[in-house]
């Protein structure tokens, strides 16, 4: 089975590119070509209704040279600001070569730069979130890296393993491919030991499998197998396969998605979110939420607490009893106004078109 074998039942994939295939030898310079052959893979993902979101490194690697770091130095003896600078240099190249190679195809591609809390952080989320669902809606490609000169945490290669995840957890998708040098998790470190075992599929990831792993390999490029399975385990672990490649066409890992697991936003939802008020309903949103609908402003009989958009609220009944949770769409004092109206008045009432839900069902779990 290879890479795209495991893509076949996916509908929505994260792929994201490690630095060092983005880079020719020397790696400084961006290999075009490589990205030119990606771009018509992904484009006949598309074309078997696959929606594809690019999380891209790379940017650091590329903007060394005009920082002036030589090639030889290690990335963690880099100072922060001079691997933030070198991003500001290297991410409008890395973009470029994205935006040459898929406009060639007549697909159009958007950059959309992240930072973790962005994935965290209630209202931020949810415009992200939003923003991602309103690109793929246009059968455009969003290429994502993290927003690395304004990211305040120290910046490591392998960081977009787990912002690959982050993303795939916040648009639902199923499926995380990270593509680097590596071509999937060995019994041991091939580079070491050249008989170590290749492992096509993992069911279950245990100490064993992390063991194989073993710890980052300090270098230019590489997070390491180590952060590549600290991703699989979180993916995972949220309903999403992982698989570790190096081609589409080639041999792969793939980290098998628990069956048990919740979908995975709203075991996000459930498990990140502290509720920072509660929003009390009718007899009718009750039922309509039981039948799985949304939560429409008609229904909510009171507010309590002061949230904004985007935080979580928990979800009662008339007698106090908590149902649920959700993310609300609007601020307590925006909700506030639209509380007991029909959706089609919000527009009239607060002097922006919001959206017709309060908490939008993709954004609620129900206990
Ligand atoms: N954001 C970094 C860059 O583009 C890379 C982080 C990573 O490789 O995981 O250079």
């Amino acid at each position: 089975m290879n890479a795209s074998d495991t893509l076949k039942n996916s509908k929505r994939v994260v792929i994201k590119i490690g630095s060092a295939l983005l880079t020719n030898e020397t790696r400084e310079e961006l290999n075009q070509g490589w990205i030119d052959n990606l771009a018509k893979d992904i484009h006949a993902l598309n074309k078997s209704s696959k929606e594809v979101i690019i999380v891209s490194s790379g940017a650091v690697a590329l903007g060394r040279k005009a920082l002036g770091i030589s090639a030889d130095i290690a990335p963690e003896d880099i100072r922060l600001e001079q691997k933030q600078a070198a991003s500001a240099v290297g991410q409008p190249h890395i973009f470029t070569g994205y935006y040459h190679a898929f406009e060639k195809l007549g697909i159009t591609v958007a950059q959309v730069l992240l930072t973790t809390s962005e994935t965290e952080n209630r209202a931020m989320h949810l415009n992200a979130r939003e923003t991602l669902y309103t690109l793929l809606a246009r059968g455009i490609v969003p290429v994502i890296n993290e927003n690395d000169t304004i990211s305040t945490g120290e910046l490591r290669f392998g960081d977009n393993d787990r912002l690959a995840v982050r993303v795939a957890q916040m648009i639902e998708a199923d499926t995380v491919l990270l593509l680097s040098s590596t071509e999937g998790l060995h019994t041991e470190d091939p580079s070491k030991n050249p008989d170590a075992e290749h492992i096509p599929l993992v069911e279950d990831i245990t100490d064993e499998h992390i063991k194989m792993a073993g710890d980052a390999i300090p270098g230019l490029s590489t997070g390491g197998m180590k952060s590549k399975i600290e991703a699989a385990q979180a993916a995972t672990r949220a309903g999403i396969s992982l698989v570790i490649a190096k081609e589409l066409d080639g041999k792969c890992t793939l980290f098998k998605a628990q069956d048990n697991a919740p979908n995975a936003r709203k075991r996000w939802i459930a498990t990140h979110m502290k509720p920072r008020g509660s929003v009390i309903i009718d007899d009718g949103a009750l039922k309509a939420l039981q039948d799985g609908k949304s939560l429409l402003p008609i229904g909510v009989k009171a507010l309590e607490g002061i949230f904004e958009r985007g935080d979580a609220v928990s979800i009662q009944t008339g007698n106090g009893k908590g149902i649920g949770i959700g993310l609300s769409a609007y601020s307590a004092e925006d909700a506030q106004k639209i509380i007991g109206k029909q959706s089609a008045d919000i527009h009239g009432i607060l002097g922006y078109l919001g959206r017709d839900e309060l908490i939008h069902r993709n954004d609620m779990v129900l206990s």
